[in-house]
């Protein structure tokens, strides 16, 4: 059985790459009015205290998020006017700010204490999909959220967060295997104004080494499903035959299909001595927004300023 807890590893700086490039792809597509269906593969717990023992033992959080709380601007309402088709004329330049976007979704899950205290709560993918697709502006479209979690452990608190949600039909969740679960969902059913979207997360803990082939079949077969679909994978970057060659396959997937792809990487670096751990991941989008390798150009500095630990800290952004 399993042995990974995402508890552990919330809000690490795998978790900044992916949550980042979520939110700043997420938005650019809430920018059209057609309704989306959302899936989250491998969903996790969906929620996390960041004081609680996992997070504590295991201080990936101290060395991801937290360091970047103080970069986070004091928000205003943000403006977003939804256009009943295509682009919203006056929407800000959302794209620009990809960091703050991030950070101001976590800061929303951490108003109760006073102002400046350390966030002590971590938003999944599945919560944050959920907020952005609950936001005000966005209530009236009727976005759908589907999500699998195998884990025993996970998946009942998957369930129990969930359900305090109090969304109805509009989140689903299953305790299957993602991989066959996504293929029931695609193509999307057509929403209102005759358009299908869906935006997939894929996002194994690549526990088991046949996680990586798992990653690009399902790539391939979602892709002869519904070719316009956005995907989103994350990847550990290790000295692993298998996570060097997954991001290379989706290259080529996403090439025979002829679709534009975007490789975002974050890499914190090894202090002297050497560190334990993950210290570099990789995210893989076919079909992203024509934005968001500018976003996260812009985002990504910041982060490797505040997160590196030192020999090899980079980031990379490369579209094709
Ligand atoms: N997506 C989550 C987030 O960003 O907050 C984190 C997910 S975590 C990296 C991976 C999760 O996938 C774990 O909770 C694990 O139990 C679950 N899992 C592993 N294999 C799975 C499978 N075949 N189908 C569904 N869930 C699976």
């Amino acid at each position: 059985m399993f042995s990974y807890r995402h508890a552990f590893h919330a809000g690490n700086h795998a978790d900044v790459l992916k949550h980042i490039t979520l939110i700043a792809t997420v938005r650019h597509l809430m920018r059209k009015s057609g309704a989306l269906t959302l899936v989250d593969t491998h969903a996790g717990a969906g929620i996390y205290r960041l004081d609680d023992e996992a997070a504590q033992t295991s201080g990936e959080a101290q060395q991801g998020i937290a360091r970047l709380q103080g970069l986070c601007a004091p928000q205003s309402k943000p403006n977003r006017p939804l256009a009943p088709d295509g682009q919203a004329p006056d929407a800000p330049d959302i794209e620009a700010d990809a960091l703050q976007e991030y950070l101001a979704l976590v800061a929303s899950f951490n108003r109760s204490g006073p102002a400046k205290a350390a966030w002590r709560v971590y938003p999944g993918s599945p919560f944050v999909l959920h907020a952005l697709m609950t936001e005000p502006e966005r209530a009236a479209v009727h976005d759908r959220l589907r999500l699998f979690e195998l884990h025993p452990s996970d998946w009942l608190a998957l369930q129990a967060h969930v359900a305090q949600l109090e969304a109805g039909r509009q989140v689903s969740m299953a305790r299957e295997d993602g991989f066959a679960g996504l293929k029931a969902l695609l193509p999307p059913p057509v929403a209102a104004g005759g358009s299908r979207r869906a935006l997939v997360l894929i996002d194994p803990s690549y526990e088991i080494k046949s996680d990586y082939a798992k990653v690009a079949a399902a790539v391939q077969d979602s892709l002869k499903r519904f070719v316009t679909g956005v995907y989103l994978v994350w990847y550990p970057i290790i000295a692993r035959p298998e996570a060097h060659a997954l991001p290379r396959r989706l290259k080529t997937l996403a090439q025979q299909a002829g679709r534009d792809w975007l490789q975002a990487t974050l890499h914190i670096g090894v202090p002297p001595g050497g560190a334990p751990g993950l210290s570099a991941s990789g995210m893989f989008v076919i079909n992203p927004p024509h934005t968001l390798a500018a976003a996260l150009r812009a985002a990504l500095p910041p982060v490797v300023q505040a997160l590196g630990r030192g020999r090899g800290q980079a980031y990379t952004v490369d579209a094709g």
